[in-house]
C-alpha cells in the first residue's frame, strides 16, 4: 500500500465510524477507494404481512413483490410442515426463521413450566430442521412471566447450560436457536444485541445464535455497533418495524431510518433474512408496497 492508497482507505474508515444516517453520501465518495459490496437484501415476511385470504394467495404476493423469506409461527408446526412444504414447493421462497410458538419458558422457577418450554421448543426446532429454517426465535422470559429465576450472576450460567443443550439439540436437527433481545417494556432481563451474543459465545455451542429488531433497538445507542457486535459469529436473523409504533416501516416517517443497521449488515455480508414483524394502520396493499421500497432504497443507500 502506497501513501495515497493509505490515506484514502484511512479517510474512508473514519467517515465509516463517524457516519450516522447523515454518512451515505460521505460513503459514496469513497465508493472509487473500497470494492462495490454485492451483499443481498434478503427480505422475508410473517405469515400476517402479506394481504391474501389463505398461505397460496400470500405467497403468490410475496413472490410477485421479489420477497425471499417467510417466517411462520412455531405454535404446532410440527403438524404443519407437509403443508408448508407443499406451499413453497416450485417457489423462489424459503422458511427464514420460526417465530417463538412454545409454551412455558426457559427461566420458569416452576419446573412444570419449564419442562412444558423443554419440550415444546424441542418439537418446534425438529420441525424447523425438516423446514430448512435458519433457527427458532426466543425470549428467556417476558416480564409478565413469572415467578421466574432472579436476574443475578448464577441465573446467567444456568441460562448459558440451558441455551448450550438447547443449541447442541437443534445443531444435530440441522436449525439453530436465535436468542431476541426485546425492549425493556417486554423483557428486562435480555434487552440488548450485544448482551445477547455474549450470552451465545458464553453458551459454547454452534446452535445458539441471536437477532436484532429494529423496533426493540430503540434501547440500543447505535444500530450500526449493536449489530457489528454480534458480527457473522452470531447474528442469524433480524425483524424489521416502523420505529414509532411497530406498523410498516415508512407509516412512521423520519423515524423510519434503517440506514446505519443496514450498513452493518452490508459490511458483515449479512447472509441471512430481514423479516417484517409489524402491523400496519393503512391500506395493506399499499403500505407493504411502499414499505419495501422504502427499505430497498435505504439499503441501496446503505
Ligand atoms: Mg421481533
Amino acid at each position: 500500500m502506497n501513501r495515497r492508497q493509505f490515506l484514502t482507505s484511512s479517510i474512508c474508515g473514519a467517515a465509516t465510524v463517524a457516519a450516522t444516517a447523515s454518512g451515505a453520501s460521505i460513503l459514496t465518495s469513497c465508493a472509487g477507494a473500497e470494492e462495490k459490496n454485492t451483499t443481498e437484501l434478503r427480505i422475508s415476511f410473517q405469515e400476517g404481512t402479506a394481504p391474501g385470504k389463505n398461505l397460496g394467495e400470500k405467497l403468490d404476493y410475496m413472490e410477485s413483490m421479489g420477497i425471499v423469506g417467510f417466517e411462520p409461527w412455531g405454535g404446532n408446526l410440527a403438524s404443519r410442515v407437509e403443508e408448508i412444504q407443499q406451499a413453497l414447493s416450485g417457489r423462489n421462497i424459503k422458511v427464514s426463521a420460526i417465530c417463538a410458538g412454545f409454551r412455558g419458558f426457559i427461566l420458569a422457577e416452576e419446573e412444570s413450566v419449564k419442562a412444558e418450554f423443554d419440550s415444546t421448543m424441542r418439537d418446534i426446532i425438529a420441525a424447523a430442521g425438516e423446514l430448512g429454517s435458519t433457527g427458532v426465535i426466543m425470549v428467556p422470559a417476558f416480564n409478565h412471566q413469572n415467578p421466574c429465576k432472579p436476574h443475578t450472576r448464577e441465573t446467567r450460567e444456568y441460562l448459558c447450560e440451558q441455551m448450550h443443550e438447547l443449541g447442541e439439540f437443534a445443531l444435530k436437527h440441522n436449525t439453530t436457536v436465535i436468542l431476541e433481545p426485546l425492549n425493556r417494556g417486554e423483557a428486562h432481563y435480555l434487552r440488548q444485541v450485544a448482551d445477547a451474543a455474549a450470552i451465545c459465545r458464553d453458551s459454547k455451542s454452534a446452535g445458539v445464535k441471536c437477532m436484532g429488531d429494529f423496533w426493540h433497538m430503540q434501547e440500543e445507542t447505535s444500530d450500526y455497533a449493536a449489530l457489528m457486535a454480534a458480527g457473522k459469529d452470531y447474528l442469524q436473523h433480524v425483524h424489521i418495524a416502523s420505529r414509532g409504533r411497530r406498523i410498516m416501516p415508512g407509516e412512521d416517517g423520519e423515524l423510519d431510518n434503517y440506514v446505519e443497521g443496514f450498513r452493518a449488515l452490508k459490511q458483515l455480508e449479512y447472509p441471512h433474512y430481514v423479516s417484517f414483524e409489524c402491523g400496519t394502520k393503512g391500506e395493506r396493499e399499499q403500505t407493504v408496497k411502499a414499505a419495501v421500497e422504502l427499505i430497498r432504497a435505504q439499503w441501496k443507500l446503505a
